[in-house]
């Protein structure tokens, strides 16, 4: 799991402490830090963590975590700490930890989990970075190399903008690669162990693994598909495989801890995640069908139905079928002069530019070479709808889809902003005959419902639907 590593933050408030002997192995670390300000350093991260994202609103889900998380604590190296275990309304397939005992999981990677057993063994190798230190080791490390202090100190007033989130997260990547393939196996091995204890089977740990494996060469699918570098998200992960020997054998060693019959917790898993919100909240805009309706902004855009589009908080994008066009929206919060007028100055006084009228609204379509834009006046905001063609051909053979874009945009009435729902998880049965591709054909997930399917269902690349099968949906 990626490891957000937002206390560094609060590293300047940290005096130095001495040499503390370590939960996990007993000797003693180099550790420049105490237990109260490493519970310290781990409430203030908290709070910068609970702002930055929202926690899931609901709480029997929330204390369903809590009560399987508590029950590994209490069998880990350090039962004395407090602990939290707090599930994150975000997509991102995500879980981390904390000093001090802070462990947060996304309901993103909730919905890819499909028993407690496997949610316990990502809580569990969580609690192992908390027991062994891991980001206390991290801390101290950096202190005494001397950088911490200053990279907090001149990045922290930017966190809010975009530009310092991101210098942050690298800073943040940069700080944490002495985590590294050691400490990670080292949770991986605490983690099975922790599993054990509590009845669960530690062999749940690579499934997990297996888990995040796929949602790379998910990701490597849609990134041919868009022609780009696959991402590469989980990066602790990467180093990771799930037939990695080390990884075997750390995770073996506590099969001779484990009970005879292993509980896996299926069925009560589901039920709890049963509703679970998937994909986008409703807060950032929804994409139903290649129609994107933004509840807050108040608008709706529809894009060709062969083209797909991708939203997230900070863009909205659509790529072309063969990838040799995109439409991009962007917002101008203060647009000075007419559509017409910002049209010009916008594509240069060689555009040709119409005037158009969208429900009243004052809108234009601009274009110049293999780039065209419509702008749309609503709410005293500028709606700049941006086309780009690679080729002139690619312009000529998109063109009308890219103006017919344009023409969609529609100002949603209360009604229909009431109306939209976030995507979620519903249990069903399968039925004789059911295969991945025919349920896609009802998804509202698009062009990659077929795959989202199989990995929800830990049935990914290949696998279909058993009659009787308890099966993960998308409504
Ligand atoms: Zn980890």
């Amino acid at each position: 799991m990626r490891h957000c590593i937002s206390f560094l933050i609060v590293l300047t408030a940290l005096a130095l402490g001495g040499c503390a002997s370590n939960p996990v192995s007993g000797k003693k670390d180099f550790v420049m830090m105490s237990e109260p300000q490493e519970i310290a350093l781990g409430r203030s991260a908290d709070a910068e963590i609970r702002k930055q994202y929202k926690v899931y609103a609901n709480p029997a889900l929330q204390s369903y975590v809590n009560r399987v998380g508590q029950k590994l604590a209490e069998h880990s190296h350090r039962p004395g700490i407090h602990y939290t275990f707090t599930v994150l309304d975000s997509p991102e397939i995500n879980a981390f930890a904390l000093p001090g005992g802070y462990v947060y999981i996304t309901r993103g990677i909730l919905a890819y989990l499909n028993s407690e057993a496997e949610m316990a063994a990502v809580l569990g190798h969580e609690i192992g970075h908390v027991t062994a230190r891991h980001g206390v080791r991290q801390q101290s490390a950096a202190q005494a190399a001397n950088i911490g202090i200053s990279i907090a100190s001149i990045f922290v007033p930017q966190l809010n903008t975009q530009a310092g989130q991101d210098l942050s997260n690298l800073l943040g990547g940069a700080l944490l690669s002495g985590y590294g393939r050691d400490h990670e196996l080292e949770s991986d091995r605490l983690g099975a162990q922790y599993l054990a204890h509590t009845e669960y089977d530690p062999q749940a740990m690579i499934r997990v693994v297996g888990v995040l494996k796929n949602q790379e060469l998910f990701d490597a699918e849609i990134a041919k598909q868009e022609g780009r570098e696959p991402r590469r998200y989980h990066g602790t992960f990467a180093s990771h495989p799930d037939n990695d020997t080390r990884l075997q054998q750390v995770v073996g060693e506590a099969a001779h801890l484990s009970v005879a019959a292993p509980k896996e917790n299926k069925a009560e898993f589901l039920k709890q995640t049963d509703g679970l919100v998937f994909n986008d909240s409703v807060e950032e805009g929804v994409v139903r069908s290649n129609r994107f309706m933004h509840p807050d902004l108040g608008i709706a855009l529809t894009f060709p139905s062969e083209w797909s589009v991708k939203n997230s908080p900070t863009q909205l994008v659509a790529l072309s079928p063969k990838v040799d066009a995109a439409m991009q929206l962007k917002i101008d919060p203060k647009p000075t002069g007419t559509a017409i007028e910002y049209a010009r100055r916008a594509l240069g006084k060689d555009a040709t530019v119409e005037a158009l009228e969208i429900e009243k609204l004052h809108a234009a379509i601009a274009s110049a070479g293999n780039a065209l834009l419509g702008i749309v006046y609503f709410d005293r905001k500028a709606f700049l709808i941006q086309g780009n063609a690679k080729t002139a051909e690619s312009m000529k053979a998109q063109r009308e889809a890219m103006k017919s874009t344009i023409r969609s945009f529609h100002i949603l009435s209360d009604a229909e902003k009431n109306a939209i729902k976030p995507l979620a998880i519903k249990l069903t049965s399968a039925k004789q005959g059911d295969t991945y591709a025919k349920l896609a054909q009802h998804s509202p997930l698009g062009k990659n419902a077929e795959s989202y399917l199989r990995l929800i269902n830990a049935q990914y690349p290949q696998g279909e639907p058993a009659a009787g099968q308890t099966l993960k949906v998308i409504e």
